[in-house]
């Protein structure tokens, strides 16, 4: 009898592994860990074949790790971030490196135009003003809002600029287009057809600046896009622009934006990212009473926790079939 391969799952952001299982069990043998710290994981994921891995942010799978993992072949993540993972050692190796790129895109498109919907008619702030002022001191007074919030405008005169134009930049295209808004794109490794095909003009980064409304962030962090929102950006922004991220904190320079939002030339800010998270209690962007804050939590519903198993799993599935799995971030050799 041929010995089944062997898999652990690491710090999955899941509860139950019925799914794995199911889908798993008859072609290896799975074992669940919770790891804190690296001795744990050496100990939980000795003699393992595959690691399937969710947040490992405090034990990331550095140069020194891998090389002490001799049996691993493939790292399978639950999420789309390979960042906890020296990809060039792991080439080097030829561990196979995977992950679970299209499971959130929709969610994210439909928390990115939540958003901003919020954002610009200020839904949080004046739900928050109508419980504290009352009725009727606001809805009566126009001024009030206009003062305290600044002039409403309606969607559809205004431009919408997306900063990247991959899957969620495009699903978000998709979203904007009933509300009949002009949709700008930055982007500069896609094509001006592709912008074309979903309606969006394709500029360059300094008309896209100068002439969005509202940006909505969507590029990947890489050292090109890092604090890509920066003084000088925001600098050559509209007057009243409104902000919306949900892509990674760091492709904005927080202490810029806090600035432009405290001296009004930033009008607001809808943001489920952050340069550190968990973003701390004492934050400045606490104190912001324009800006709406999520947890980084873009990505969830129950439909998209269901698909980030199955594309993590059918990584799994395929490779130890011998057959190329569809997720593919780095092509190793090891079987
Ligand atoms: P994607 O790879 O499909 O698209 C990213 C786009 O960024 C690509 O089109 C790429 O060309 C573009 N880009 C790269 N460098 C750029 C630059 N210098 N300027 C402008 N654009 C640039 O990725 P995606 O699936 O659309 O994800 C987009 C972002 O959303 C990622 O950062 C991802 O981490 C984030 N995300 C957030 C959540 C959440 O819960 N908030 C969940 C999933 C993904």
């Amino acid at each position: 009898m041929t010995k089944l391969a062997k898999i652990v799952i690491v710090n999955s952001p899941h509860e139950d592994f019925e799914y794995e299982k199911r889908e798993l069990s008859s072609i290896a043998e799975i074992h669940i860990a919770r790891c804190e710290t690296y001795e744990e994981l050496f100990s939980a994921a000795k003699d393992a074949d595959v690691l399937m891995i969710g947040d490992i942010s405090h034990i990331p799978l550095r140069r020194e790790i891998l090389l002490r993992l001799h049996n691993v072949k493939l790292i399978s993540v639950y999420g789309v971030s390979v960042d906890t993972i020296d990809l060039e050692t792991a080439q080097e190796l030829g561990i196979t490196v995977t992950n679970a790129p299209t499971y959130g895109t929709e969610d994210v498109a439909d928390h990115a135009v939540s958003l901003l919907l919020a954002l610009i008619r200020r839904i949080p702030m004046i739900d928050y003003e109508l419980r504290r002022m009352k009725w009727k001191a606001l809805r009566s007074n126009v001024r009030v809002l206009k003062e305290r919030f600044g002039p409403f405008r309606r969607l559809s005169s205004l431009t919408v600029g997306l900063l990247g134009f991959g899957r969620i930049g495009r699903a978000v295209a998709r979203r904007l287009h009933p509300f009949k808004c002009k949709v700008i794109g930055y982007d500069p490794y896609v094509c001006k057809e592709i912008f074309e095909e979903y309606g969006v003009m394709k500029k360059n980064f300094k008309d896209f600046l100068s002439e969005a409304d509202v940006i909505s962030i969507h590029a990947t962090l890489t050292k090109d896009t890092y604090h890509l929102l920066n003084e000088e950006a925001f600098q050559q922004m509209k007057d009243g622009v409104f902000i919306v991220n949900t892509s990674r904190g760091a492709i904005i320079d927080e202490k810029s934006l806090i600035k432009y939002l405290k001296n009004g030339k930033v009008a607001g800010a809808a943001l489920d990212v952050f340069e550190e998270e968990p973003l701390p209690d004492n934050h400045p962007l606490m104190e912001c009473p324009n800006v709406i804050l999520t947890p980084h939590i873009g990505w969830y519903t129950e439909e998209a926790m269901l698909d980030q198993k199955k594309e993590t799993t059918l990584n799994v599935k395929e490779f130890l079939l011998g057959r190329e799995p569809p997720f593919i971030v780095v092509k190793g050799k090891r079987f």
